[in-house]
């Protein structure tokens, strides 16, 4: 089944992780795709591997300073040039933070919201405009499940993803007029590099936790990023849908 046939959609973070499971299932569903990263040569090598999945993916590579609205503006431009409309915008890029607050540098905390608040700002503003004038689009951010609870360290990371799920709330309603939902996933402890680097000791009582028994793979968060994207979410805007396991911690 292809979901997102005739669809267009950008995605930031999409050169690994969750980003990259994304951006492979709007492909394998029909859609036509830009993915962001922060480096060229990370943008290249996630390109190349897709290509080699299939010659025939419609896929596009770019590294914009997501803090920076000009170069945002200018990103979804060349989506629009390349693709002739921008449908779905993905705000996926996002760095986490374990600092203490007793040591919690400002520069660090500001790097923080930085990425993962005033970017998702930059992409969202950006590709609105651009999705009013073409009669709607959807807006779609990556939370945490941190987002609900808060986390014992690094407290820019949960405080950020809160600003996500405000982000997310509000401009469903300002947009709604515009035709554009706006909706958030809240994944659960996910099996990016990061976690696969931990050892197996940290892993197993995080796995306790979890009443799924699992940790989350990739692709269980693509599918309801798949799932806010397509029409099946035609009458869905505003949410913040987990995908945990129903972990709560
Ligand atoms: P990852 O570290 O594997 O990938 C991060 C992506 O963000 C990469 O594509 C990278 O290029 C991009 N990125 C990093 N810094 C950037 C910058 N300064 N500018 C532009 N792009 C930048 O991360 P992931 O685990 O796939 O996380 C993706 C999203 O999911 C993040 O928003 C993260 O907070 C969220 N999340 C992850 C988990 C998890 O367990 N992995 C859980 C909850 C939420």
């Amino acid at each position: 089944m292809e979901l997102l046939k005739g669809k267009t959609a950008m995605v930031t973070g999409g050169t690994r992780g969750i980003g990259y499971a994304i951006v492979k299932t709007y492909l394998d569903n029909g859609a036509a795709v830009a993915l962001c990263g922060s480096r060229q040569e990370t943008v290249d090598k996630a390109l190349a591997k897709l290509k080699e999945e299939n010659a025939d993916y419609k896929v596009i590579g770019l590294c914009p300073d997501l803090g920076n609205p000009q170069e945002v503006e200018k990103a979804v431009q060349t989506v629009r040039d390349t693709f002739g409309k921008l449908d779905i915008m993905v705000n996926n890029a996002g760095v986490s933070a374990r600092d203490s607050l007793y040591g919690y540098k400002p520069e660090d905390f500001a790097r923080t919201m930085e990425l993962n608040v005033n970017a998702v700002f930059n992409c969202a503003q950006a590709a609105a405009k651009v999705m009013k004038e073409q009669g709607g689009g959807v807006i779609l951010n990556t939370s945490s499940m941190v987002s609900i609870y808060g986390q014992p360290s690094g407290v820019a990371y949960p405080a950020s993803k809160f600003a996500v799920n405000g982000l997310t709330k509000s401009l469903a309603r300002e947009l709604g007029k515009d035709n554009i939902r706006v909706n958030a996933v809240a994944p659960g402890v996910t099996r990016t590099d990061m976690v696969a680097a931990l050892p197996e000791e940290m892993i197993k009582p995080l796995i306790a936790t979890i009443p799924l028994g699992r940790v989350g793979e990739p692709e269980d968060v693509a599918n309801a990023f798949l799932y806010l994207a397509s029409d099946l979410a035609s009458y869905v805007t505003g949410e913040i849908l987990s995908v945990d396991g129903a972990a709560r911690t």
